[in-house]
């Protein structure tokens, strides 16, 4: 693995290098090893990407099956609650009569029953049968869909929400180009996904404690950076791009009975110990948590879209 990480380190910009980064940058950094790939983070957008990224079989077959009977008491229990509250309210903030949201990656729908209770339609879409099978013996609308999907027509929905969502998608940029086309002008953008910069700064001391999988990096790290570089180019004016309240449950895994388990609960309670802080004194507004969201706004075409 050292070799693979000497072969993408210090790839000039300007040569003949296919590019490795969704910008089409190759010029990239080593950030190290996750799972058994090497991590780069390019040197234009500040994009952390997977070198070696699962093949769209492979994660259909995890997020298909696997996934569910894994995350299942979490995606159905209260652990999200405070963070789906939290979303809808910055969704009636911004737009104050109830509209039409559609979740990308649902899962079990508990971020659409939270939006039926605001007397907002929530749609959701998600690849698990048994997920999406949940979602409607509540009464939900959800489908069983991958993103991008011709469920929608063009700019018929008022907001678009990828909740823990868009850093797992093999070509995040095509979902958001496809959350660009069914939002209506002007329509409201919510992205919630782990801080790629400090998960990436912390992946190192943590394994050297043990405790290396508690850096969470799937197939891309997300930055203010890189949200700042990309967003404006798919037609995304950004609101802010902050700390996200960090879930109020044990979510994904906290108690698989491992001996990090502690551990775990430990950075729990520190992590919304640290958030409280950051809420007080409104540093929040930076991203400085473990979890970073961004609020951003459609802008039609012909107003700053770069491509
Ligand atoms: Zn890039």
């Amino acid at each position: 693995m050292k070799d693979q990480l000497q072969d993408v380190r210090d790839v000039p910009a300007n040569s003949a290098a296919p590019s490795l980064c969704p910008c089409g940058a190759s010029s990239v950094s080593a950030m190290g090893v996750c799972g058994r790939s090497a991590l780069l983070r390019c040197r234009v957008c500040e994009l952390v990407v997977r070198a070696r990224m699962p093949l769209q079989e492979e994660l259909d077959a995890r997020y298909c099956g696997e996934y569910w009977a894994r995350f299942q008491a979490e995606q159905t229990g209260p652990a999200r609650d405070n963070v789906h509250a939290h979303v809808l309210n910055w969704l009636a903030q911004a737009h104050p009569e109830p509209g039409t949201v559609v979740d990308v990656g649902c899962g079990a729908g508990a971020f659409l029953a939270r939006c039926r209770e605001r007397e907002w339609r929530g749609v959701g879409v998600d690849p698990s049968p048994s997920a999406v099978a949940y979602a409607t013996a509540m009464g939900l609308e959800a489908y069983v869909r991958s993103w991008p999907s011709s469920l929608l027509e063009s700019e018929t929905v008022d907001a678009v929400t990828f909740i823990n969502v868009l850093d797992h998608l093999r070509d995040p940029f095509k979902a958001l180009l496809e959350a660009w086309r069914v939002l209506r002008p002007g329509g409201l953008l919510y992205i919630r996904v782990p801080n790629g910069a400090l998960h990436t700064r912390l992946m190192a001391p943590l394994s050297v404690i043990g405790f290396g999988n508690l850096s969470v990096v799937h197939l891309y790290g997300f930055s203010r950076a890189a949200f700042r570089f990309h967003l404006p180019r798919l037609g995304f004016a950004v609101r802010a791009v902050r700390t996200a309240p960090p879930s109020q449950g044990d979510a994904y895994g906290a108690g698989d009975g491992s001996g990090g388990a502690v551990f775990r609960r430990f950075l729990k309670k520190a992590d919304q110990s640290l958030y409280a802080v950051l809420a007080w004194s409104g540093l929040d507004r930076l991203p400085l948590g473990p979890s970073i969201e961004v609020m951003a706004v459609k802008v039609p075409l012909g107003t700053g879209r770069g491509r």
